[in-house]
C-alpha cells in the first residue's frame, strides 16, 4: 500500500544543512498498523509528512495504492491526498467551526453538496460517539473528543491510508488507550491503512503489527512486533 524507495530529507539552511533521513526504504502493506519509533529528532515526522508529500523528499519515491506521488504535478497531488488522511498531536482542529463544519471542511473543499456531506458527516459522528457534540466549538471539548473529531474529519474522504503523528503524545494514558481502540476498530470495519509514528513504546505495543526503529534519520531495525522488541 505504502512503498518508500531510497527516500532522503535534507533541510538546506545558511547554519548548516540538516539531513533528516539518509535512504530509508519502507514497505507497508494493505491493512496493517505500521509504528515508526523514535527519539525527539530522530526524523519520524519527516519520514510522515513525506508520505503525503506534505515535506518533498530530496531524492527517492514513495508510492502509495500503487501510484507513484513524487512523479505528480500538484494538481494530481491535491487529489491523491485524499485518499491519504492525516491526524495531529494538537489536533489542528478549526477553532471558528464547530465538531460537525471542522469534519465536514474537508468535503466542503471537494465541492460535495450539503446532502452528501450530511450523509458522511453523521455516520462518522455516530463512529467516534460524538453526535450529542455536533454543535459544540472545540475549546468546548476534552482533549480525547477533540482527537476523535480529528479521526472522524481524516476518515471523512474515505481515505485508504491514516498517517497519525504523535496523535495520542498530548493525551493522558486512560484517553491514549481510548483513542487507540479506537483506531484499531476502525482498522478493523474499514480495512484501513494506519501509519503511526510516536516515541511511546506503549503505543506501538498495544496496537502496532509491525513496527520500524528510527534512529537519527536511519531505519535501524524493522519486523513484526514480537521480533523487535523480544530480547534475544
Ligand atoms: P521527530 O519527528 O523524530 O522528532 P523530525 O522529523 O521532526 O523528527 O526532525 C528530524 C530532524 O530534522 C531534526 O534535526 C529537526 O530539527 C530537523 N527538521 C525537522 N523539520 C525541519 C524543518 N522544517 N527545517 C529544518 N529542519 C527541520
Ligand atoms: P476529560 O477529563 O475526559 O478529558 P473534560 O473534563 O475536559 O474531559 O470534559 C468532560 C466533559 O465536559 C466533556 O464531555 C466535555 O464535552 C465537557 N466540557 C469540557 N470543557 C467544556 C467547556 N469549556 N464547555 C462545555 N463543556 C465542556
Amino acid at each position: 500500500m505504502i512503498e518508500l524507495v531510497n527516500v532522503e530529507k535534507t533541510y538546506y539552511s545558511k547554519a548548516g544543512d540538516i539531513h533528516a533521513l539518509h535512504k530509508t526504504s519502507l514497505s507497508i502493506k494493505a491493512g496493517e498498523i505500521f509504528g515508526i519509533i523514535g527519539l525527539s529528532g530522530a526524523g519520524k515526522s519527516t519520514l510522515v509528512r513525506c508520505i503525503n508529500m506534505l515535506e518533498k523528499p530530496t531524492a527517492g519515491q514513495v508510492f502509495v495504492d500503487g501510484q507513484e506521488l513524487t512523479a505528480m504535478s500538484e494538481a494530481q497531488l491535491r487529489k491523491a491526498r485524499q485518499s491519504i488522511g492525516m491526524i495531529f498531536q494538537h489536533f489542528n482542529l478549526l477553532a471558528s467551526r464547530t465538531v460537525y463544519d471542522n469534519i465536514a471542511f474537508p468535503l466542503e473543499i471537494q465541492g460535495l453538496s450539503k446532502s452528501e456531506i450530511d450523509k458522511r458527516v453523521r455516520p462518522l459522528l455516530e463512529l467516534v460517539q460524538l453526535e450529542s457534540r455536533a454543535n459544540y466549538y472545540p475549546s468546548q471539548l476534552s482533549g480525547g473528543q477533540k482527537q476523535r473529531v480529528g479521526i472522524a474529519r481524516a476518515l471523512a474522504s474515505n481515505p485508504k491510508v491514516l498517517l497519525c503523528d504523535e496523535a495520542t503524545s498530548a493525551l493522558d494514558p486512560q484517553t491514549t488507550k481510548s483513542i487507540l481502540h479506537l483506531l484499531q476498530d476502525i482498522n478493523k470495519k474499514m480495512n484501513l491503512t494506519i501509519v503511526l509514528i510516536t516515541h511511546q513504546m506503549e503505543v506501538v505495543k498495544t496496537i502496532c503489527d509491525r513496527v520500524a526503529v528510527i534512529e537519527s534519520g536511519d531505519i535501524i531495525e524493522e519486523g513484526p512486533m514480537i521480533d523487535v522488541f523480544t530480547n534475544p
